[in-house]
């Protein structure tokens, strides 16, 4: 059976950089400079022999009138609506946000299945912003790198039993 995943989070955290590896090809643009996406884009996901669509909420990034804030929810309950799994991403060298809180509040609310993940926690780095994101209350938090493609296994081990 195929399901959608849409990868949600506050601008940066790195969802396009792991939606660009779920897919194989980089087809988000991946910045350091938020306003370079738009909208929810999608893909043909894969890992391992995990077949799926995968959603970009790719227009978080943009400088709109309206607020940033506005947008994230508009956006995120889209795809939350579109997906059968909800990605989650923090970043965990920065740690939990304000807006990290607002975002899991939302998806405690509205999503069937939420994955939780901290990433750009390569190496050692973001274990202390890992831990945090447990009291999010969205389960355990998965450590990745989506840059380096780390943790893309526990991933796996949550999607399996799902698909
Ligand atoms: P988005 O705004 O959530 O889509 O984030 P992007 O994918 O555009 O990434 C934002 C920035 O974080 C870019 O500079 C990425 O190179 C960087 N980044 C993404 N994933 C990782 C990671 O796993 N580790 C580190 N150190 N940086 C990352
Ligand atoms: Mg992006």
């Amino acid at each position: 059976m195929s399901f959608t995943l849409a990868i949600v989070g506050r601008p940066n955290v790195g969802k396009s950089t792991l939606f660009n590896r779920l897919v194989g090809r980089k087809l988000a643009l991946v910045d350091d400079q938020p306003g370079v996406t738009r909208d929810l884009r999608e893909g043909q996901g894969r890992l391992g022999d995990l077949r799926f669509i995968v959603i970009d909420s790719a227009g978080l990034e943009m400088a709109e009138d309206d607020s940033l804030q506005g947008r994230m929810r508009r956006l995120t309950e889209r795809a939350v609506d579109e997906a059968d799994v909800v990605l989650f991403v923090i970043d965990a060298r920065v740690g939990v946000t304000a807006a990290d809180e607002y975002f899991a509040d939302i998806l405690r609310r509205r999503a069937r299945h939420v994955i939780l993940a901290a990433n750009k926690a390569e190496g050692r780095a973001g274990e202390a912003g890992a831990l945090e994101a447990y009291g999010l209350g969205l389960g355990e938090p998965l450590r990745i790198s989506a840059e380096h493609g780390e943790g893309l296994e526990d991933i796996y081990a949550v999607l399996k039993p799902l698909a």
